[in-house]
């Protein structure tokens, strides 16, 4: 029987299992399938506070794994495949073992959309990324394109023109998903350009990106834009299908949150991009995850 079960392993639920060990309190941590989170498969982050010289996305996690287990937290590299809270002590399932929490902390995650093109996948990290803010600033004076319709699409779009020399949206229709104002500013940008109506067939570039080829979608004609970044802005899927019929959701498939931490079922606490589709960032997900300790530790106090 565990005190805590963190869903997760990474920067929020990693901070969780430090705070709630470190509290004494049995921890056990699924890391589930990409041990680390997003962060292992970005390069320089240089916006976590603590490293000024930036530091490396996998370094980064390995470093926060090794305080996370510091104090006696269990870590399994185990996938969480069903979980039932519709009693106390809630059970977790993985695909090797089961096990009993009185507590449970979802730091579960999103991932970001891709295409699914294997050139796209060959080129993560080498231009290819869908994290302006994470990697905009290695894109000074070049040219790159940001994909997508949406509000993220426009928002990366603008914040990438501070780096950039030229931003082009490419979107797959001719009428956009973004809000009205989000939209005429991106419009109203010179730095920005927009290709509609067109789909991209392949990114170019061997070990980095040197373009992309397009196809317009109206004409089927094809042709190939010279640049050296590629920004998905497509959308994110939080993991929460395991979780489905359990817990409250939102309409976009994330976790609703109650009062602080809380999810719609009590003793079940929630924290980083299961639950945030507005900042999605390392150090924001880590303060959720040091938020949804504490109230773990509380509401165990408490009912104890
Ligand atoms: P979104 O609204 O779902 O937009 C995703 C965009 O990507 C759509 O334009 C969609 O095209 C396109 N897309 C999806 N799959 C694609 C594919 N396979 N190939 C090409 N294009 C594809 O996602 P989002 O922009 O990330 O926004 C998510 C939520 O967060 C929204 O509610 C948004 O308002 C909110 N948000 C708010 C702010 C803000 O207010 N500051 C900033 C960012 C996000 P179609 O339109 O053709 O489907």
């Amino acid at each position: 029987m565990y005190d805590v079960i963190i869903i997760g392993s990474g920067p929020a639920g990693l901070t969780a299992a430090l705070y709630t060990s470190r509290a004494e309190l049995k921890t056990l941590i699924l890391a589930g399938p990409t041990p680390g989170g997003q962060l292992v498969n970005t390069t320089d982050v240089e916006n976590y506070p603590g490293f000024p010289e930036g530091i490396m996305g996998p370094d980064l996690m390995d470093k926060m794994t090794k305080q996370g287990v510091r104090f006696g937290a269990e870590l399994k590299h185990e996938t969480v495949t069903a979980v039932d809270f519709s009693k106390r002590p809630f059970t977790i399932t993985t695909d090797r073992a089961q096990y009993s929490g009185k507590t449970v902390i979802i730091a579960s995650g999103a991932d970001a959309k891709w295409l699914g093109l294997p050139s796209e996948q060959r080129l993560r990290g080498r231009g290819v990324s869908a994290c302006a803010t994470c990697d905009g600033f290695f894109f000074k004076g070049k040219d790159v394109a940001v994909i997508g319709g949406g509000d993220s699409a426009m928002e990366e779009a603008t914040f990438l023109t501070k780096f950039a020399t030229k931003v082009t949206i490419i979107h797959r229709r001719d009428e956009f998903r973004a809000s009205k104002i989000m939209l005429k500013r991106a419009k109203e940008n010179p730095k920005i350009e927009f290709v509609t109506n067109a789909a991209i067939e392949e990114v170019l570039g061997q070990d980095k990106v040197e373009g992309l080829r397009v196809k317009d979608l109206v004409s089927g004609a094809e042709r190939e834009l010279a640049l050296q970044g590629l920004f998905l802005a497509i959308g994110h899927k939080p993991n929460t299908d395991i979780y489905g019929g359990q817990l409250e959701i939102d309409e976009l498939g994330y976790i609703k949150i109650g009062e602080y931490s809380k999810t719609s079922v009590e003793g079940v606490f929630t924290s980083g991009d299961v639950n945030d589709h507005r900042y999605r960032q390392a150090v924001t997900a880590a303060g959720m995850g040091c938020m949804a300790a504490m109230d773990a530790e509380k509401w165990l106090s408490e009912k104890e």
